[in-house]
């Protein structure tokens, strides 16, 4: 099976009690129990997982970043993982725990539109902190994984959207599954949730002491569990349902996966995950991808030292970055590596102060000679048709003519600010120096900088652009590039208003505006060039494209204070980013982006 774009939920709704029940005419059946759907959550999917018992045990031992896995069937309205959050925090609180990262897969088919995720989750006034935030960051409907951070409350969040049947294949966890929420509607609704080979996606992602849950007993699910070795019992189910389904996996099922020595033998059910042995790590290069990357790391309790003679020195530090993606066709939208990070990215900078929603329009660029305008155009308006599928609030089109332009909403970041805030991370410590030495233990890393200072950690992470080439480590970084650009920025005059301000345009070049008096344009793109010095030709090289673009823009330029800063783009033969470890060296790299 393939990925397909995306179709929510088509949904009547019930009033039982005041309370607004949906119910999907897709499969005919309802999302909770019109009993009280968040005491059922509780009674099949929590206890039914033992997890008030079992998460409170892992909260207890979780002494270094450690990560404990609950996997969905059927994000629905989000109310299971809104009850397990509160569960959650309780108990966090109660132990008064800081490690213990929770993983919250989920799989959905048909997700909730925003209004009605919003008008759903309405009823459940306990979970309105929860379901507050969760509205705040919930994915827009395109297909693929949708990870959310919930940093504060140290929960992962990753929503598929996708059918089940081609979301499982394709699920790497680094942590197995220690508990399966399976609550895909009832199989005679939806037989195809049922089918044999989910459960045998579900064993694979699964290891001895999984436990499942589910409201339903029919014979197609307690058969497949059955089959795969799983130990199946029928206690009470929720309100009028006689039974509901808890198994697990013995410990003796699963012969491939080595049981790991933590594993408290008390109840099946206590298996932990095994903590991650990394607490320390050094992050070579202080641009986005190494202050994003220390961030992520010290928002998981992870210490953090950050090696760079000066943070953002590189390609990534212009007075203002804009996201601008480059849209794919929307059946390719689960798999394309930009799409995918561009939407995580568009949450990820939220957290941000100074991110500006712009709404970036990408113009059809022009070629002089007949033939290539007439494929240019055709390419224009294949592209038009299946941008017709985006959500609106992600992509508009203007009327196929011409000029016809895509309008993005997205935004542009303040590197600087960035900067300021994630280098005060108290887990993250800066060291103005830089590395040119790794050596790679049995255990971990000794590192040396250039005045021959050692430090040792547990693992490396390169992103130092061009400079990982010139490492001297156990360890050989694929070809990068170099492509150097040069971008100009400029006083305006007028000074742009509130409407120029969020207007940005990706034509042969871009523009962005920095501030109210500032137009940011650019780039130069020179393959093979090191060099860092200013150059006048490409100035007029950005100024030319601007006039082209927009010459009512390009007049407002104030002639004297156009300024320009130079940087070398780190680029890989295939254009994708390079990410990736070498376990032995415990060396990790995120370069090429
Ligand atoms: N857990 C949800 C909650 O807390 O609100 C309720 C889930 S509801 C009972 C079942 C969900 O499974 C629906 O949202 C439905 O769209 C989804 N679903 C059905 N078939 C699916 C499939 N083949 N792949 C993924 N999701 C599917």
């Amino acid at each position: 099976m393939k990925w397909s774009p995306i179709c929510p939920a088509d949904l009547e709704w019930q009033v039982v009690d005041g309370i607004d029940i949906p119910v999907s005419r897709q499969f005919g059946d309802v999302y909770f129990s019109k009993d009280n759907g968040l005491l059922e959550t509780r009674h099949v999917f929590l206890a039914g997982n033992d997890l008030p018992e079992r998460l409170s045990h892992f909260l207890q031992e979780a002494k270094t970043p450690a990560t404990w896995v609950i996997a969905e069937l059927g994000f629905g309205t989000g109310l299971n993982f809104l009850a397990t959050w509160q569960l959650w925090q309780q108990l966090s609180q109660q132990i008064d725990s800081a490690h213990g990262h929770l993983h919250f897969i989920s799989i959905e088919k048909h997700p909730l539109q925003r209004q009605d995720l919003a008008r759903a989750l309405a009823c459940w006034s306990e979970l309105s902190d929860f379901s507050t935030e969760l509205l705040a960051h919930y994915p827009s409907l395109l297909a693929g994984c949708h990870r959310i951070v919930f940093a504060q409350a140290r929960i992962t969040l990753d929503i598929w959207f996708g059918d089940a049947a081609v979301v499982l294949p394709q699920i790497q966890c680094a942590h197995k599954v220690d508990a399966w929420f399976l609550d895909g509607f009832a199989p005679k609704c939806n037989p195809e949730m049922w089918a044999e080979a989910r459960f045998d996606e579900i064993i694979r992602l699964s290891k001895p002491g999984t436990s499942f849950a589910s409201f339903s007993v029919a014979g197609i699910v307690k058969n497949a569990l059955k089959k795969h070795g799983a130990v199946v019992t029928r206690p009470a189910g929720f309100g009028h349902k006689r039974e509901m389904l808890k198994a697990y996996l013995p410990f003796e099922t699963i012969q491939d996966t080595p049981v790991e020595k933590h594993v408290s033998m008390s109840s099946p059910g206590m298996l932990l995950s095994k903590p991650t042995p990394i607490q320390t790590v050094a992050v070579v290069g202080a641009g986005i991808a190494g202050l994003c990357c220390a961030y992520a790391l010290a928002r998981r309790g992870i210490q953090v030292m950050l090696f760079d003679e000066q943070p953002l020195s590189g390609a990534s530090g212009n007075p203002v970055a804009l996201l601008n993606p480059r849209i794919c066709p929307i059946e390719q939208v689960a798999e394309h590596l930009l799409m995918v990070s561009w939407q995580f990215a568009l949450d990820f900078y939220q957290q941000f102060s100074w991110v500006k929603s712009v709404a970036i329009s990408q113009w059809a660029k022009h070629e002089g000679q007949h033939d290539r305008a007439v494929k240019a155009r055709a390419q224009f308006e294949h592209m038009c048709n299946w941008a017709q599928s985006y959500p609106k609030t992600l992509i508009t089109i203007d009327h196929v003519s011409d000029n016809a332009a895509f309008h993005i909403s997205s935004i542009a970041v303040y590197p600087d600010q960035i900067a300021k805030c994630v280098l005060d991370h108290t887990n993250i410590m800066t060291v103005p120096t830089d590395i040119h030495h790794i050596q790679s233990q049995p255990q971990h890393c000794m590192i040396t900088d250039s005045l021959q200072q050692q430090y040792h950690v547990d693992a490396v992470v390169l992103c130092n652009a061009l400079a990982a080439r010139q490492m001297n480590m156990p360890y050989v970084v694929p070809p990068l590039r170099a492509i150097r650009g040069q971008v100009s920025w400029s006083q305006v005059s007028p000074a742009l208003d509130i409407a120029e301000q969020i207007q940005a345009a990706n034509y042969n070049g871009y523009h962005v505006a920095i501030d109210a008096q500032h137009l940011l344009f650019g780039a130069s793109f020179i393959p093979n060039d090191e060099s860092l010095e200013l150059r006048l030709h490409e100035q007029q090289h950005n100024i030319r494209l601007l006039e082209q673009h927009s010459p009512t823009l390009a007049s407002r330029l104030v002639p004297d204070t156009v300024r320009n800063r130079a940087a070398i783009r780190a680029q890989t033969l295939d254009y994708l980013p390079l990410v990736g470890y070498s376990e032995q060296a415990h060396v990790w790299v995120l370069l090429g982006l």
